[in-house]
């Protein structure tokens, strides 16, 4: 099969197109015939490569991705050959005490399909029968790979890790990128005022479009801590949506209200930070983390995709083949939403 690989890790000139042997399934997996997949942040960290992460090369990334079921295993019998699904890269043992409890992304052994594990950047990839669900005949597959990781994502951290109340007012930082561009999608749909944070006018609009009902360019308005103090009527928010971390991290913490969550799934610019541990306790505010989201999540934030209650943005479309411009792109940060990769 043909799939984009990298060999070692390093820049992005280090991804080919390559032909290589198909997965092989085994009782509980079936064969995806991938239709489009889409680019995450993580693909980039993984194709960099790490000291803390450890897998085998070659590697094919592609955390999300949608297609077609061309094999089934010996022991599946909810989906059959033709049916079409969409992944959730999350893998994870299925017999630990956490997992027992629906509590998946907390598994012991948690994994991810793109990052430990051959993704979807390929004609086919192997997945497990736990972690796919059928899209709907009025769902694309641009759709359905698009909205994956980044609405299962955004989905825990506002509706579980912060819980979200419907007089909560939210702030989303990093407001243009994939998770960013649902978690407006979802905490407008679940809370009460949406704040979006960045960068240029042209987001801003988008952002608008999308539900938002302030978004602050914080290249024109450095003291947007401030500013979200005045939109508040010297409240604050409720709750913070961030995956951007260093830089944001002092001014985040001191948007927040009395009694403020601030919940973080991710770092793009760095991962040391300082808190203030006097406001953490005076205003009793909680610092959340959240990883990929349980089975159940996976199915409720894809089930308001297909009601489309969350619409995925998508910036760009690239076939296989032009595999490096898709990451020049995503690196550059002048995305808006999801790249996507049509791989068939
Ligand atoms: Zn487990």
């Amino acid at each position: 099969m043909k799939a984009a690989i990298f060999r070692t890790h390093g820049p992005l000139d280090n991804l080919e197109i390559a032909e290589i042997d198909k997965p092989v399934i085994r009782d509980r997996e079936i064969l995806m015939k991938v239709k489009v997949a889409a680019l995450n942040r993580l693909d980039l960290w993984v194709r960099n490569g790490s000291p803390a992460l450890k897998i085998p090369l070659p590697h094919i990334g592609g955390s999300d991705f949608a297609g077609i079921i061309s094999e089934v295993g010996s022991k599946i019998t909810q989906f059959v050959v033709g049916d079409r699904v969409v992944a959730n890269a999350g893998l994870s043992c299925k017999n630990c005490d956490n997992c027992l409890r629906d509590e998946q992304s907390l598994c012991q052994s948690f994994k991810l399909l793109g990052e430990h594990e051959w993704g979807g950047l390929a004609q086919f990839v192997k997945v497990p029968e736990s972690n796919i669900i059928k899209i709907p005949d009025h769902i694309s597959f641009d759709t359905a790979a698009a909205a994956a990781l980044t609405s299962l994502t955004a989905y825990r951290m506002i509706k579980t890790q912060a819980r979200i109340r419907s007089t909560d007012n939210v702030l989303v930082i990093g407001a243009g990128g994939g998770i960013g561009t649902v978690a407006v999608q979802i905490a407008k749909c679940f809370g009460n005022k949406v704040f979006a944070l960045t960068s240029t006018d042209e987001k801003v609009k988008k952002l608008i479009d999308l539900g938002a009902d302030h978004v602050i360019n914080y290249r024109e308005i450095r003291d947007w801590d401030k500013e979200l103090w005045k939109l508040t009527d010297n409240n604050g928010v409720d709750i913070v949506v961030d995956s951007v971390g260093e830089v944001v991290w002092k001014k985040a913490l001191k948007s927040l209200a009395k009694g403020g969550r601030l919940v973080t799934c991710g770092a793009t610019t760095g991962i040391k930070a300082e808190t203030n541990i006097a406001l953490l306790f005076w205003k009793q505010l909680s610092i959340i983390g959240s990883t990929m989201a349980s089975d159940s999540e996976f199915r409720e934030a894809m089930s308001l995709v297909f009601d489309k209650i969350i619409v995925p943005v998508i910036d760009s479309k690239y076939p296989l083949e032009q595999i490096q411009d898709a990451h020049r792109r995503l690196e550059s940060g002048q995305h808006m939403g999801k790249i996507i990769i049509q791989i068939d």
